[in-house]
């Protein structure tokens, strides 16, 4: 039986996430979320899961909504981000169905001072649900791991309750991703922070449980976003494990991965550390630094071989100055930008190949 069986093509909410994810633990895989900017990165993510027959999450950040909607919408009380996220919604439902995979639709790491970006977000999946049934998204991240304990609790809390009538997913995450990403910095983190204690997790658990299941946790283990020098960053995975017995045990599960959890700040991290996460109940790492420079590469490398086509529009300057070829097929946008969702296509596999996501449908 493969995933198909239990879950639809297309993008999935509510009870199909729930039965993905629950997929997913069983046969020990994660999905990989792939932050995408435009409709051409979304693409190229669908047409790698597509290949390799696997679910695929696609998710906006704040700041790549922004990019989604266009840089030259002023972002003013998140109007931009509000715009982009709702346009990359609709792009990835037209399309997503038509490759045939299950697609979770998800917002990135959401701030304290991007909420009302994650207000107008839901504004969207309320009235999208009033005529469909299920919300725009599949799901949501709220971040307020940089406030006090209580408060991200109690304000998460609050969203979920929110989410909830429309099983819509909220992930959360508790304790500090290190380094910077979308402007948030916790480079000069403290390095105890790095690494959530199981009773913080539980404490998440225990606030959100009584309010519906569907929710996720990144919780941090020494993760970092971006890539840096190898030794900077101690990953200690074995503290998910630590946290799954510490809930099992309090809640007298029968699973023995009660908690949904998400890997944030993977890139460059090694396949070890990756398996042994996904062993331990992760459902969801995270991709976009990886992704990027993918993009770029086959960007890169096209513009650089046929540079001496690419300084003009007609002429090739290797053939001397009186050749006349015209050069059309190589500034056409769909060329050089085609290359760049090659290498990120390929980029996306290697993802899914390190997460165990390969021949899932
Ligand atoms: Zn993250």
């Amino acid at each position: 039986m493969g995933l198909l069986d239990i879950v639809p093509t297309g993008v999935i909410t509510g009870d199909n996430v729930k039965k993905l994810f629950d997929y997913a633990q069983e046969h020990k895989f994660a999905i990989p979320a792939i932050n995408c900017t435009s409709s051409s990165t979304v693409n190229a993510a669908l047409e790698a899961a597509r290949d390799q027959k696997t679910p695929l999450i696609i998710q906006f950040s704040n700041g790549g909504a922004a990019f989604y909607a266009g840089k030259g919408i002023a972002n003013k009380n998140q109007q931009a981000s509000i715009l982009g996220s709702i346009a990359g919604a609709y792009h990835v439902r037209a399309v997503a169905k038509h490759y045939g995979i299950p697609v979770v639709l998800h917002s990135d790491h959401c701030a304290r001072e991007l909420l009302p970006w994650l207000d107008g977000m839901l504004a969207a999946d309320e009235a999208y649900f009033k005529e469909h049934g299920e919300p725009l998204f599949s799901s949501h991240m709220i971040d307020l791991s940089a406030d006090p304990k209580d408060e991200n609790i109690a304000i998460t809390k609050k969203y979920f309750e929110r989410c909830a009538p429309m099983k819509l997913w909220l992930e959360m995450e508790i304790g500090i991703t290190g380094g910077e990403e979308d402007g948030v910095d916790n480079e000069a983190a403290d390095k105890e922070a790095l690494y959530t204690p199981s009773e913080d997790v539980y404490e998440v658990y225990e606030a959100l449980a009584p309010v519906a299941p569907y929710f996720s946790i990144a919780a941090a283990f020494g993760n970092v976003h971006g890539v840096y020098k190898p030794g900077n960053v101690v990953l200690r995975p074995e503290l998910l494990e630590q946290h799954q017995k510490f809930v099992k045990e309090k809640i007298n599960s029968k699973k023995d991965h009660p908690l949904y959890l998400v890997f944030h700040g993977g890139s460059g991290s090694t396949t070890d550390e990756i398996t042994t996460a996904v062993g331990y109940g992760v459902v969801k790492m995270n991709v976009d630094t990886d992704t990027q420079y993918a993009y770029l590469t086959g960007v890169r490398d096209f513009i650089l071989e046929n540079k001496d086509r690419l300084m003009q529009q007609v002429g090739d300057l290797s053939k001397g100055p009186e050749d006349s070829t015209p050069n059309k097929k190589f500034y056409d946008p769909r060329t050089w930008i085609r290359n760049g969702e090659k290498t990120m296509y390929e980029r996306v596999q290697q993802a899914n190949s390190n997460l165990g996501n390969v021949n899932q449908l």
